[in-house]
C-alpha cells in the first residue's frame, strides 16, 4: 500500500519486544547505533552455520561461497549509494576508519605547508581529529566553517573560506548532535570550483535518506553499517576511481598485494589495494542484508515517514516548559537534541532509562559544538524507521516525570 505500516516494520525488529525496567523498550538512541531486523540476524546465523570460510584464497567450496556472498555485498553496496563501479566501493570498519584512510592516504600525500583543510563547526570528533593529525604531519592548516544559532552552516562564511589554498573539504551529510542536513550538493560544487576534494561523513545519512554519490559528485563518501541496521565493525568508503588509483595503500598485509618479494611488492588492483588482511566477511554479508531491507521498505518512504515523526516530536517537546531544543535547522533528520532548566542531561537520561526509554546524553563526540551552544551536554532522542508516536509520547511522559521530580 501507499501508507507506511510502522506496526509491520516493528515486527521485523525482535529487540523491540523486550521489556526494560518493567516497561516496553522505547529505543530512541538510533544515532548511536540502530537495532537489527530479523533478516540481518538470520543472514549472519546462516553464514556462520553454512558457509563460513576465508575469502579470495581457498579453492574449496565454502571459500567460494563466502567469496561470492562477500562480493555480492559489494554490488549491493554499490547500488545502495549508486557508485559507478565496484572498484569504488571499499569496505572499512566504519566511518571513523573511512575518514582516517582518506586523511592518511590521500591527505598525507597531497597536503603541504600552506594548504588548508576545511571542516565545519558541527563535525563529529571522527571528522575533526584525523584532519588535525594529518595537518600536524604535513604542516597544512585546519579551518572551521561557523554555524548559526539554529545549527546551520553559515553559507557566506563557507564561500569565503573555500579558496585557492583549500585542498580538502570534509563535512557531515547530517549532524549527529543536531540533525541538521547540510546542503552537501552545493558544498561539493563550491569546493570543486577551487579544485578541492570533498569528503562526506554519511554516518547519519545512510539510515535516513537515499544516497547517490554520482548525483552529489562528491570525491569520497563514508558511512557505518551499525547505524543503518547492519552489524558493528563494517562500513563503506566510496571514492572516485581516479583518486583511489593514485593513492598509496593505507595498511599493508595479505589480500592487498599482487606479488611480494623482499625487494619489491606490487599492490593489488582496486578495491583490494585498500582491504589489507582477512576482510570483514560476515559484516559485509550482514550489511548487504540490511541494505536490501532498506531498499525493500523504500528510503524515500522512510524519509517521508520520519520527517512527519520528527515534526510531531518537535511539537510535543516544545510544549514542555523550560525545555530548549538545540538544533532547529529548517532541514533536519532524525534527531531531537535538547536541554531542560530543571535537571542536568545525565539525570534526565537516568530517569528516562528507569521508564524504559533509551536516549543518549553527553557531548555526542562533538565537544566544539557543545561549546558553541554553551551547554555541557544535551539529551538526544534519535529516530529510526521503526519508531512511532507512542515512543515519542513515552519520552514526553518521562520528561514530565523529570519536571515533577526536580521542579
Ligand atoms: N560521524 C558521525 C556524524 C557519527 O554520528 C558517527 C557515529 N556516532 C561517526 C562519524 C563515527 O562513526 P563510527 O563510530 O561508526 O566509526
Amino acid at each position: 500500500g501507499t501508507t507506511y505500516d510502522v506496526a509491520r516494520i516493528r515486527e521485523d525488529f525482535p529487540i523491540l519486544r523486550r521489556e526494560v525496567n518493567g516497561h516496553p523498550l522505547v529505543y530512541l538512541d538510533n544515532a548511536a547505533s540502530a537495532q537489527k531486523p530479523q533478516v540481518v540476524i538470520d543472514t549472519l546465523d546462516e553464514y556462520y552455520r553454512e558457509h563460513n570460510a576465508n575469502v579470495h584464497r581457498g579453492l574449496h567450496t565454502l571459500s567460494e561461497e563466502a567469496t561470492t556472498a562477500y562480493e555480492e555485498g559489494r554490488e549491493v553496496s554499490r547500488r545502495f549509494i549508486n557508485a559507478g563501479s565496484l572498484e569504488e566501493v571499499i569496505f572499512v570498519r566504519g566511518t571513523t576508519e573511512g575518514i582516517n584512510l582518506v586523511a592518511q592516504s590521500y591527505g598525507r600525500t597531497h597536503l603541504q605547508r600552506g594548504d588548508e583543510v576545511l571542516i565545519t563547526y558541527m563535525e563529529h570528533h571522527s571528522n575533526i581529529v584525523p584532519w588535525q593529525i594529518v595537518c600536524e604531519q604535513t604542516g597544512a592548516t585546519l579551518k572551521v566553517c561557523p554555524i548559526d544559532e539554529h545549527g546551520q552552516l553559515v553559507w557566506e562564511s563557507f564561500e569565503a573560506l573555500v579558496g585557492a589554498r583549500t585542498k580538502i573539504v570534509a563535512f557531515a551529510h547530517i549532524s549527529n548532535a543536531l540533525g541538521t542536513i547540510n546542503p552537501v550538493r552545493r558544498m561539493v560544487e563550491k569546493a570543486h570550483e577551487v579544485g578541492a576534494v570533498t569528503v562526506i561523513d554519511g554516518a547519519q545519512a545512510a539510515p535516513h535518506l537515499r544516497i547517490d554519490v554520482q548525483a552529489l559528485d562528491c570525491d569520497f563518501y563514508t558511512f557505518s553499517g551499525h547505524k543503518m541496521f547492519a552489524p558493528t565493525g563494517v562500513g563503506v568508503l566510496y571514492g572516485k576511481k581516479h583518486l583511489l588509483e593514485a593513492m598509496p595503500p593505507w595498511q599493508g598485509g595479505g589480500d592487498m598485494i599482487k606479488t611480494v618479494s623482499f625487494e619489491r611488492t606490487v599492490y593489488n588492483a582496486l578495491p583490494y589495494k585498500f582491504e589489507a588482511g582477512t576482510p570483514i566477511i560476515a559484516g559485509v554479508i550482514g550489511m548487504a542484508a540490511a541494505m536490501r531491507y532498506l531498499e525493500e521498505v523504500g528510503l524515500d518512504r522512510i524519509a517521508a515517514y520520519e520527517a512527519e515523526l520528527l515534526e510531531y516530536g518537535t511539537r510535543r517537546l516544545q510544549e514542555i516548559p523550560g525545555l530548549r531544543l538545540i538544533g532547529t535547522a529548517s532541514q533536519k533528520a532524525g534527531v531531537l537534541s535538547f536541554v531542560m532548566d530543571v535537571a542536568h542531561p545525565h539525570d534526565i537520561g537516568t530517569i528516562l532509562s528507569h521508564e524504559g526509554v533509551a536516549v543518549r546524553t553527553g557531548h555526542h563526540c562533538a565537544q566544539p559544538l557543545m561549546d558553541f551552544f554553551q551547554v555541557p551536554a544535551t539529551v538526544r532522542a534519535s529516530l529510526a524507521l521503526y519508531n512511532d508516536r507512542d515512543d515519542l509520547d513515552a519520552l514526553v511522559r518521562g520528561l514530565e516525570k523529570v519536571r515533577r521530580l526536580f521542579a
